[in-house]
């Protein structure tokens, strides 16, 4: 059985789903946030871009402050035509924006932010911070009648949980599992952390594809293991998936309506055409168009050169 990576470009397919399409495995690939914080990509993948309109999903930790390149420490940076969505399991995060928010978020909570026509925002570790930190950023594309909306930031700490099979579910984003996030979204879509600990049948909308990530330690689907650092992404036409573990794991599920436009994503941008990916670069380091971020006490990020690219 070949596992995927950016260097093993084969998807191989293993253990059907039930009455579905056969599960797809997926390597993440380690990427770095800020300054030098190492976290696991499990999307976009070379052959897995999108799963419903997630397009970048981002596992950052466990981290204990042993040294300070565990600490969060994004400076200054765009977006367009996208949303953010940040979860914790430990630890706390600081965000600032161009809309003048400021938010200190913690486990349990959610940041959702809005970048539609564009935004700009850093992330830090607070001055004053636990001794770990543990979470997820994923992006959300905007669907092409809600990609230049108004910039705006959520934050919600009254999320919905129920129980599948004994589990808790707590369903951050979107609806599924019989619950709905108080969060805005713009296309079908499901964002939610399953608490592991036994035999959990997670039922799935079947018109959906679905992406199924484990944060601390490995699990099992179906016969095969799913270890923190890969993906087990569900296809459309599969109406469950069984879950099982011996001991208590946290597990991301996402999934969504299959997107149906292709978005291009470069740096920090998510778009349609190279010459809005071009424009958008050209605004920000000229430092227009973004607004300003105040009381960060570091540097903006330059967005890279599109000399001799073509998007
Ligand atoms: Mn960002």
């Amino acid at each position: 059985m070949t596992r995927i990576s950016e260097a093993n470009e084969t998807p191989t397919a293993c253990t059907a789903g039930e009455a579905g399409g056969e599960i797809q495995w997926y390597e993440s690939r380690a990427a770095q946030l800020g300054t030098g914080l190492t976290i696991r990509r499990a999307l976009p993948l070379r052959h897995r871009r999108m799963i419903g309109a997630w397009c970048f999903l981002d596992h950052f930790g466990p981290h204990t402050f042993e040294a300070r390149q565990d600490a969060m420490w994004v400076g200054p940076h765009p977006h367009i035509g996208l949303q953010t969505v940040t979860w914790l399991l430990d630890g706390e995060v600081t965000h600032r924006d161009s809309l003048g928010s400021e938010m200190l978020i913690r486990p349990g909570q959610l940041n959702v932010m809005t970048a539609g026509s564009g935004i700009s925002h850093t992330e830090e570790t607070p001055d004053q911070h636990g001794d770990r930190l543990h979470g997820v950023q994923f992006w959300v594309a905007l669907p092409d009648h809600a990609r230049n909306v108004a910039p705006s930031f959520e934050h919600h700490e009254n999320l919905p949980e129920v129980t599948v099979d004994d589990a808790r579910l707590q369903l951050f984003y979107g609806s599924g599992f019989g619950a709905t996030s108080s969060a805005t979204v713009h296309t079908p879509i499901v964002g939610a952390q399953l608490d592991l600990d036994g035999v959990v049948h997670l039922p799935l909308e079947s018109t959906w594809e679905h992406g199924i990530v484990s944060l601390t330690g490995p699990i099992q689907i179906g016969r095969r293991t799913l270890a923190p650092g890969e993906l087990a992404y569900v296809p459309p036409g599969t109406s469950g998936v069984g879950l099982r573990s011996s001991r208590r794991q946290q597990v991301i599920v996402v999934g969504g309506e299959p997107f149906g436009e292709t978005i291009l994503l470069w740096w920090n941008f998510v778009a349609r055409t190279h010459e809005e990916i071009a424009e958008a670069t050209r605004l920000w380091n000229r430092g227009e168009g973004f607004g300003e971020v105040h009381g960060f006490a570091g540097d903006r990020l330059e967005a890279p050169s599109l000399k001799n690219v073509r998007l």
